[in-house]
């Protein structure tokens, strides 16, 4: 006797492809994967028809409680994440609002606590390593279940200053830290690369001269300084014997140089987000909004990464999701806050645009959204694929349904999507947590509390 069996649809895996089959799921886990049709008795039966069935996207990089306080975010974001058919989220944590880093082992059973009992759906957590403490408790992080780390090369000196962070990773921290980590296979150094010595003089100057908007602020963070971060973290990475994961590459440059660098050390891993695969420098129609960092490139800059993401060069597709509202992006760009949300639109984005548009593959978007960020990060195979024993995690997806992008049906407690306007053809209608259904149709149907925090 199953618990819940879905007919009629399509399954879509990044590993065994797409096929149609009947899924059926017991105890939270995936039991069976039946010829189509076959008889199976079960508690629930769901018609799956003319509907593809994904496994709940695995989304990599987020940042929960940025902006306020982190059990409310964690309730709204992951309710947003159950919408837009992620299962998974995992978020860089560290001390925001400009708060003095401290180390985390103190912390760390408050944020377990308040992830089970209110997240939408399963949590994951990074730690950002910003000061020598937080870095000599590597190992107790790692045997505790939170086994990959942000070290954030920008953020220093003057380029910290505007962003109200308390950032001391020198290369020392950062050396050291790989050595700890390259002791262990399964964990990982994530490194936002961005030269931050470069970056405070380019944007004094391009302020100075009275320059505003996203162009402004790609000048004042070219993509050379990312380039160079991209060089040196993977030289330190290749003596250390680190995993090093590469989050928001956005810029040619960057690829290039991490791809260069893939040649001699293959324990490189590259992820790139939506907004770099979907805007320009020179889309002032949502101006402050797009504001993130490393920048909104080129046209030209998007384009490859495209290219990048389609040969499979880049392997993960992320959000850096911020829950920030419209009131924190006014003023100029340097006023404006960074950040912006964007799990619910993930998946209908990258069927619009990846699979529609540019003919990527149902499997290759599963991989992308799914079964890439879950090997990188260690949970692989019980989250990011569709098989026999793996959680049910689940979407259901209507790769036709058309629908027009309005931040009041995302769930976020943001006010605004960069979609904001925008027809998206692909949407998840049904989201199933470990067998459980916790949305449909753009609405939460579970209470808060199904998600649990997950030891990797
Ligand atoms: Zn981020």
């Amino acid at each position: 006797m199953f618990d819940l069996v879905l007919q009629g649809g399509t399954v879509v895996d990044p590993v065994d492809g797409v096929y149609p089959g009947d899924v059926a799921v017991r105890g939270g886990r995936v039991a069976a994967i039946l010829e189509p049709g076959a008889s199976a008795d079960a508690k629930g039966k769901v018609s799956a028809k003319g509907k593809h069935i994904f496994p709940g996207c695995v989304e990599p990089h987020t940042h929960i409680g940025y902006a306020r306080n982190f059990a409310d975010d964690v309730e709204s974001e992951t309710g947003s994440a159950a919408i837009g058919g992620v299962t998974t989220v995992m978020s860089f944590h560290r001390h925001y609002q400009s708060a003095q880093p401290k180390p985390y082992a103190e912390d760390l059973p408050g944020l377990i606590e308040t992830i089970n009992s209110r997240a939408h759906v399963d949590m994951a957590l990074h730690f950002g390593i910003l000061i020598e403490d937080q870095m000599l408790e590597l190992e107790k992080y790692i045997a505790a279940g939170v086994s990959s780390f942000k070290f954030y090369m920008a953020y220093r000196g003057a380029d910290g200053k505007t962003t109200g962070m308390i950032n001391e990773c020198d290369d020392g921290i950062l050396f050291e830290g790989f050595k700890t980590i390259g002791r262990f296979p399964h964990a990982r150094a994530c490194v936002h690369c961005e030269n931050t010595e470069i970056i405070g003089r380019y944007t004094k100057r391009i302020k100075a001269e009275g320059r505003d908007g996203l162009a402004a602020w790609n000048a004042a963070r070219p993509a050379f300084a990312e380039a160079e971060h991209v060089r040196r973290a993977a030289f330190f990475a290749e003596l250390t014997n680190c995993h090093l994961y590469y989050v928001h590459i956005g810029a040619r440059e960057g690829l290039e140089e991490a791809l260069k660098h893939r040649q001699r050390y293959d324990k490189l891993t590259i992820e790139t987000c939506i907004h770099y695969l979907t805007l320009t420098k020179d889309d002032e129609h949502v101006g402050n909004l797009a504001k993130v960092t490393p920048p909104i490139r080129t046209k030209s800059d998007k384009e490859r990464i495209w290219e990048g993401l389609m040969k499979g060069e880049i392997s993960t597709v992320a959000t850096d999701h911020c829950c920030v509202c419209r009131a924190q992006k006014q003023g100029d760009i340097w006023k404006a806050m960074p950040g912006f949300p964007g799990m619910a639109t993930m998946l209908p984005v990258m069927l619009s645009e990846g699979h529609h548009r540019r003919g990527m593959s149902l499997q290759q978007i599963a991989q992308v959204t799914a079964g890439n960020a879950a090997k990188a990060f260690n949970v692989y195979p019980q989250k990011g694929t569709i098989r026999v024993g793996a959680d049910a995690d689940l979407s259901i997806v209507d790769v036709n349904l058309e629908r027009v992008v309005d931040a009041k049906n995302l769930g976020s407690a943001s006010d605004f999507s960069l979609q904001d306007g925008q027809t998206l053809k692909g949407w998840p209608v049904a989201t199933y947590l470990r067998g459980t259904l916790v949305a449909r149709d753009g609405k939460l149907v579970a209470k808060p509390g199904q998600g649990r925090f997950i030891k990797r």
